[in-house]
């Protein structure tokens, strides 16, 4: 069965009933090489953890590897349809739940005995942010993870600094080696999106970018610091620490920053100083 065929895709709406919900982000991909693409990307040694089937385009891409494909999907709806279209693989198993609400740490040792996995996912727009940044807070046994991200979001996440980079992008360098794959236009999905959207891949790193005192305390920085995107660091830092002003400004005189200056402007190791010296700081040191 081609899933990429849009005729294939309509006939199985109708032969279940289906009628596609906007809200979970289904669009579903139709375009062969996108999915080549991804499983290469995904340099699966294990086992997969997909997010978000949908029909199952990418589950039996996944699945003819010959590896463990685990899916979980939070339409219960596409239960039945993912039984008929993955109805040839016994290395698939559908869990209904939703990931947002999954405990993945447990997932993952239960399903996979934590053998180092892939993740691969196209995900729902609504969810990328929050999923990216637990996925990779878990501090999961994953070698790669491969998401379809929109493509200004898999731009910023795979820029260093600038005007792109934001708190998700800084986290997922601190954990991985980000790379944009490739871009898919808003044509390659059924019903096509608004964006167009892009592969990113991020290759997990044996230990975190750069070495802090205090990881929370980095993570609350960042946060902070990319909180109000209007507002200058000093701004940000304040507020979000509950510090003083003069206390912050001059923590980033001390790192060598101007006062006015911007969390896109700084790099991950500039973060990584200026959150030590908040460190040292706050305990007096
Ligand atoms: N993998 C398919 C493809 O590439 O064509 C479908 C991708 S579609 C963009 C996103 C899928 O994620 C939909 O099937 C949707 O129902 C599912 N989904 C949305 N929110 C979810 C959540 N919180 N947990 C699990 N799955 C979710």
């Amino acid at each position: 069965m081609d899933l990429t065929n849009i005729k294939t895709i309509k006939d199985i709406a109708v032969r279940f009933g289906f009628v596609f919900k906007k809200g979970l982000g289904q669009n579903f991909l139709t375009d062969y090489s996108v999915l080549e693409e991804t499983v290469d990307a995904a340099e699966i040694e294990n086992c997969v953890l997909e997010i978000g089937p949908g029909f199952g385009v990418l589950t039996d891409a996944l699945a003819r590897t010959g590896k463990k494909v685990v899916s979980v999907e939070v339409d219960e709806r596409l239960l039945p349809v993912l039984e008929y279209t993955l109805a040839d693989y016994d290395n698939v198993k559908v869990i209904n739940r939703d990931i947002l609400k999954t405990d993945i740490t447990a997932l993952i040792s239960e399903e996979f005995s934590n053998t180092p996995i892939s993740i691969a996912a196209n995900l729902p727009y609504y969810i990328t942010t929050p999923i990216i940044t637990a996925l990779l807070e878990a501090r999961l046994p994953v070698n790669n993870m491969v998401f379809m991200v929109q493509k200004e979001v898999a731009e910023r996440i795979a820029a260093k600094k600038g005007r792109d980079a934001g708190a998700i992008s800084l986290f997922c360098q601190y954990f991985a080696e980000p790379e944009y794959i490739m871009t898919v236009p808003a044509a390659s999905f059924y019903p096509p999106p608004k964006v167009d959207s892009a592969v990113l891949r991020l290759k997990m790193l044996d230990k975190p970018r750069v070495l802090v005192k205090d990881e929370k305390l980095l993570f609350q920085v960042i946060r902070a610091s990319f909180a109000q995107r209007r507002k200058t660091l000093a701004n940000g830092l304040s507020s979000g620490l509950g510090m003083e002003k003069a206390d912050i400004n001059a923590i980033l005189n001390e790192c060598g920053f101007s006062e006015t200056v911007r969390g896109e402007a700084l790099t991950l190791e500039d973060f990584a100083v200026i959150s030590d010296k908040i460190y040292d700081v706050k305990r007096g040191a």
